[in-house]
């Protein structure tokens, strides 16, 4: 008999099943309803062309963690990669994060006297984010605040969660500051790199024990089962039958292309703020390095989420979701033994580097 259900196969999951598995040394049945492991960053070769995909979204591995990153390297090589993006505005392509370079591009001759500006006020190699640079009293950087933020972030955040920036938490916005200094990777943090065989890999690896029993296509409303703990990794509205309401989530739809030639675009990702339905480009050949005549581009179109219509993607973190969630929470408190995990069952979002510290940490508070 299993003493463990571990639903959802996405990265909360395949750690806690692992750590379940291996040094609990307990049995684990791990359930998706999906007809693959690896939640949403399952990723498969494309058969013409052998480009590795992403199929919900490109996802860049990140994370200032060494017990994360030392964690992880026991299940996977790395393929160093260092993720840029540019934002087409319709005028220009910029370096995101936006950086003293972005001034010299969009401000010649005026970008001396506003980097030194910038620097006294802010110092060099500081980070802010573009709400703060906004209320600012300097008139020189407020115009330099009131491009960037018209141009870059207004109506890409619109386009992006459906809802004008003040609607939303500031930290959504704030995950991508201005950098007063040339930084021009979008992460910058200590490990940034790709499983090299991909994430499904990683996931299958992860879940490789012979604890661990695995079955896709498999509902936990179905299971009949009896287990000594659950640990959830779905949706925490939908485990009880939305008693208190839909949590809002945004959904995206994905459209994929094979063009006939190298490359398409300059770097992996290019946003585009404005003047599309879409608000992203990604090239997928660039996050391995493959090589191929062909390539192969994913426009992402947001849109909203509608339950059993379509996929939650982002959670839309505001007061009043916040709020819907911890009624949730609390009632899940109630009951013995069953555990919420990863960015559905918390209701955060989580990066891949937290969505793992998240399972381990609760691993070791069994
Ligand atoms: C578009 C996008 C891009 C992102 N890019 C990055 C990035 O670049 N870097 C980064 O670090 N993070 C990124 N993230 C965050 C990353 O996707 C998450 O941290 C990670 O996928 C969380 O994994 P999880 O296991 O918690 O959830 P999931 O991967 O969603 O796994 C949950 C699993 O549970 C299954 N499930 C749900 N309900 C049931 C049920 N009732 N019965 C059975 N199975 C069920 C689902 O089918 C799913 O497989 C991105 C997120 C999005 C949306």
């Amino acid at each position: 008999m299993h003493k463990n259900l571990v639903v959802g196969a996405g990265i909360s999951g395949a750690v806690i099943a692992n750590l379940l598995a291996q040094i609990k040394k307990e049995k684990v049945l791990v359930i998706d309803k999906r007809q693959h492991i690896a939640g949403n960053i399952f990723d498969y070769k494309d058969d013409k062309t052998d480009i590795t995909i992403q199929k919900y979204g490109p996802h860049f591995f990140h994370t200032n963690k060494d017990k994360i990153w030392k964690f992880l390297s026991n299940y996977t090589n790395w393929h160093y990669y260092k993720h840029k993006v540019l934002a087409n505005t319709g005028k220009e392509l910029i370096n995101l994060p936006f950086n003293l370079a972005g001034i010299e591009q969009i401000f010649p001759n005026e970008a001396q006297d506003i980097k030194n500006e910038l620097i006294t006020e802010y110092g060099y190699n500081s980070k802010i984010s573009i709400l703060d640079l906004k209320q600012t009293k300097n008139k020189k950087i407020q115009i330099l605040a009131e491009y960037i933020y018209e141009n870059i972030y207004k109506n890409y955040t619109t386009k992006q969660w459906g809802k004008q920036i003040g609607e939303l938490d500031n930290g959504i916005i704030s995950r991508i500051p201005v950098y007063i200094n040339y930084q021009s990777g979008y992460f910058d943090d200590k490990y940034q790199a790709i499983p090299s065989k991909g994430y499904t890999n990683l996931i299958k690896n992860l879940l490789n024990h012979k604890n661990i029993t695995i079955k896709l296509n498999t509902d936990f409303k179905n299971i009949e089962e009896k287990f000594e703990r659950i640990f959830y990794s779905g949706s925490i509205d939908e485990f009880f039958d939305y008693k208190f309401g839909i949590l809002p989530y945004r959904s995206l739809k994905f459209v994929n292309k094979l063009l006939n030639k190298e490359y398409y675009q300059p770097s992996c990702v290019i946003n585009y703020p404005n003047n599309h339905k879409f608000t992203r480009i990604t090239e997928h050949k660039y996050i391995l390095d493959e090589k191929s005549d062909k390539t192969i581009i994913t426009l992402e179109f947001p849109k909203q989420f509608k339950v059993n219509q379509n996929i939650r993607y982002y959670p839309i973190l505001n007061q009043e979701n916040n709020l819907l969630y911890e009624k949730y929470y609390k009632e899940a408190n109630k009951i013995k033994n069953l555990y919420f995990i990863g960015r559905l069952g918390r209701y955060k979002y989580y990066n891949i580097d937290s969505a793992i510290e998240n399972a381990i940490e609760l691993f070791l508070k069994l």
